[in-house]
């Protein structure tokens, strides 16, 4: 200290700088690293004092840190493209609630352990809304991770052969929020399906699922294969979550259509076989009436349609 002392003004601060850089790497505080000269400047100039320049740079370091861990959680979260919700067009989906769709956005149900469900055919923007809800849950600082049902169900298939299902299933447990994409797409093999139905199991109540899938519960048991199990799956996927249908004609095609003929677009087909079902009111009957979800548990479910609320 007393050698630095003796040295000349510009030779002292180059030896406090290096001093200071050290500490900050030591202290892991690379932000401030890189600009408390430069706020130590606009402090001065601002007269803002010692404990105004000390505000400046923790808040600097804080901003830096919360956007590294929102691009960490958003590459770790491996969305296959980016969407967000405030590109969707809710117009075109008058079957949705948008309310309850920025609710969701605003990630309280992923602190509840709850689920969302999006049902519906194709091309309605069910994945659209699934990444816009996750992207808005990893903005909330919750870690969510991405998958399709038929990747989910293979990387499943191949830890239980290596025996490490226990492990995987650790894993996944870290993740607030688990995205499945495309259930309904393909039939599961019987193992797959009892994998599939091992880790929604684990996840219940635990953390939260979000789904989206073309087919409407009536038909879950012929992609399951197993109708008490699938009755059983949905018992567990339904409680306490909140299951938006969608309606309507796929957003593409009815863009092409209007792109291409330059006209409004026709009225909404029927669902496709196995697709939501034609009117909330038949999906509100559904869960509530044939679906699996009677049992002596009870069972707290959100269905979400315009027809019960203020629509869009
Ligand atoms: P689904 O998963 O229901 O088959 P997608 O989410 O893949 O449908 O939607 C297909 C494409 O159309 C995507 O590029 C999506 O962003 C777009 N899209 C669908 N619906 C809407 C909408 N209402 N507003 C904006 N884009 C939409
Ligand atoms: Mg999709």
């Amino acid at each position: 200290m007393s050698a630095l002392r003796s040295a000349t003004p510009a030779r002292r601060a180059d030896a406090q700088a290096a001093i200071i850089g050290a500490y900050l790497k030591q202290l892991r505080l690379p932000a401030i690293a890189r600009e408390y000269q430069t706020l130590a400047r606009d402090a001065e100039r601002q007269d803002a004092g010692y404990l105004g320049y000390l505000q400046a740079l923790l808040e600097h370091e804080i901003v830096e840190r919360e956007e590294r861990q929102l691009h960490r959680r958003l590459v770790q979260a491996r969305f296959p493209y980016e969407k967000r919700l405030e590109d969707f067009d809710f117009s075109a989906v008058p079957s949705l609630q948008k309310e309850r769709v920025l609710e969701l956005a605003h990630g309280a149900f992923v602190a509840a352990h709850e689920n969302v469900l999006f049902l519906g055919p194709s091309g309605l923007g069910k994945t659209h809304l699934l990444l816009g809800v996750g992207r808005a849950a990893c903005l909330h600082g919750y870690r969510v991770l991405f998958r399709t049902a038929a990747t989910l169900a293979s990387e499943l298939e191949l830890a239980q052969q290596e025996l490490r299902l226990p492990k995987l299933l650790a894993q996944l447990r870290r993740f607030d929020l688990i995205l499945v994409d495309e259930v309904g797409y393909l039939p599961f093999s019987r193992l797959a399906a009892e994998l599939l139905f091992q880790f929604f199991s684990d996840r219940h109540e635990r953390a939260s699922v979000g789904i989206t899938s073309n087919l409407d519960f009536a038909h879950w048991t012929e992609v399951f294969g197993h109708e008490r199990m699938t009755a059983a799956l949905l018992d567990r996927l339904v409680y306490r979550s909140t299951i938006l249908l969608l309606e309507g004609e796929s957003y593409r095609f009815r863009q092409s259509l209007q792109r291409q003929a330059g006209r409004t677009p026709q009225p909404a087909r029927r669902a496709e076989k196995g697709g939501a079902p034609d009117s909330a009111q038949e999906g509100c009957a559904m869960t509530a009436d044939t679906g699996p979800c009677n049992g002596d548990q009870q069972v707290s479910v959100t269905i979400a349609t315009a027809e019960e609320g203020a629509g869009t």
